[in-house]
């Protein structure tokens, strides 16, 4: 499943309530289900039955540190029946958890041109917040273990001490955003070369 991280001031509730108002419209509809922290948002076509497992383009948000972790993936439209029920109590619970057992890759066309609009919407909402796969300014600080002065991720050492920062220095993954360190040559969420 893709999962791609952006950092910067992002709340997961407004990016949520941008994706109902673009999304819950025409022949889509859109409903969301979770907390502060972890919300799951779900659009579907509304020429489809609503019962009986219709599925559901998913769109969860997960609160990480200086960002957000955002996943896309495949899951039945969440009933108001099913909502009574166990599942759909324990999805309003933890979304994160139930997506984890997502179908991988949305199959059909009219999914994956779903998925690509969706995608576009997140991007120019984290472009209007100066959100991006690029670090943080508060993660580019990166701290001397010896002085505790705060350095600049690149510098190779301590611009106080001159202690050596190389291997501990963050890397964010050009094609995710995953923060990985910095002497992986490959990408621990995407698995591809981060460079
Ligand atoms: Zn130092
Ligand atoms: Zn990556």
């Amino acid at each position: 499943m893709q999962t791609k991280y952006f950092h910067g001031e992002i709340d997961p509730k407004q990016l949520a309530n941008t994706l109902l108002v673009n999304f819950n419209r025409g022949n889509l509809r859109a409903q969301q289900f979770g907390d502060d922290r972890k919300i799951a948002v779900q659009i579907a076509t509304r020429n489809q039955p609503t019962s009986g497992g219709q599925t559901a383009l998913t769109v969860s948000i997960k609160k990480v540190e200086d960002g957000v972790a955002i996943q896309i993936g495949k899951q039945a439209w969440f009933g108001i029946a099913a909502s009574l029920g166990k599942t759909a109590l324990s999805a309003w619970r933890n979304p994160w958890n139930l997506l984890s057992r997502l179908d991988d890759v949305a199959q059909d066309l009219e999914y994956l041109q779903l998925t690509e609009q969706v995608w576009e919407i997140i991007q120019s909402e984290m472009r209007a917040n100066k959100a991006s796969f690029e670090l943080s300014d508060r993660l580019r600080r990166l701290v001397c273990s010896y002085c505790q002065v705060a350095n600049n991720v690149g510098e190779p050492s301590c611009i106080a001490c001159g202690a050596p920062l190389g291997p501990s220095q963050p890397r964010p993954c050009k094609n995710c955003g995953f923060v990985n360190n910095n002497y992986d040559a490959l990408c621990s969420n995407c698995n591809k070369p981060i460079a």
